[in-house]
C-alpha cells in the first residue's frame, strides 16, 4: 500500500444507508416553505378560485389564479393546517406561477404519479420532489395532495369558484336538529 497517495480509506462506511442526508434536505425544504410560504395571500383580481379541505387532518386551502390567455399570470393561496399541506401548496404555487395551463396539468399528473403510484419524480418537479418522502407516511399523502386537488378543480372550472374535499361527501355528520 503506498502511503499517503491512495483514496482516503475510512471515509465511506460500507453497509450504511445510502445517502441518509437526503431526508434531511427534503425536510428542510418542506419546513422552509411552511415557515416562509411563497405566494401566500389571495390574488385580488383572480379569474379562478377553488377551495378544498382534508377533513382527516383538518387542512384547508383556498387557491386563486389570474389567468391571462392560457398562462397562469398570478397565483396565491391561503390556508391552514399541517406543515405538509401548507408547504405543498407553497411549492405548488412556485411550480405553476407564470406557466401555461398545459404545463400545470402535466406537473399535476407527475406529482400525483409520484405520490400515489410511487413513480420516479420527473426533473420538471424540481423541489416538489421533497414531498416524495411523505409516501412513507400514508396517512399524510392526502395532506400533500390537497393543493393539487384544489388546483385540478380550478383548472377544470376555469371560471368562478369551486370546492373540493379529499374525502367523500356522504360521511358528513348531519347538522344538529
Ligand atoms: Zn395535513
Amino acid at each position: 500500500r503506498p502511503p499517503g497517495r491512495g483514496p482516503k480509506a475510512g471515509r465511506r462506511v460500507m453497509g450504511s444507508r445510502p445517502e441518509p442526508e437526503l431526508d434531511e434536505i427534503y425536510r428542510e425544504i418542506i419546513l422552509d416553505h411552511y415557515r416562509r410560504p411563497r405566494n401566500r395571500g389571495l390574488v385580488p383580481d383572480a379569474t379562478v378560485s377553488a377551495e378544498g379541505v382534508n377533513p382527516i387532518c383538518g387542512d384547508q386551502l383556498t387557491l386563486t389564479l389570474r389567468l391571462e390567455g392560457d398562462t397562469i399570470a398570478a397565483v396565491g393561496f391561503k390556508g391552514s393546517g399541517c406543515a405538509i399541506s401548507q408547504s405543498s401548496a407553497s411549492l405548488m404555487t412556485e411550480a405553476i406561477r407564470q406557466r401555461r395551463l398545459s404545463d400545470a396539468a402535466r406537473l399535476k399528473r407527475a406529482f400525483e404519479a409520484m405520490m400515489i403510484e410511487g413513480a420516479a419524480p420527473t426533473a420538471e418537479l424540481g423541489d416538489l420532489e421533497a414531498l416524495q418522502g411523505v409516501r412513507k407516511l400514508p396517512a399524510r399523502v392526502k395532506c400533500a395532495l390537497l393543493a393539487w386537488k384544489v388546483l385540478g378543480e380550478a383548472l377544470t372550472e376555469r371560471q368562478g369558484a369551486a370546492t373540493v374535499t379529499t374525502e367523500a361527501e356522504d360521511d358528513r355528520s348531519p347538522a344538529k336538529g
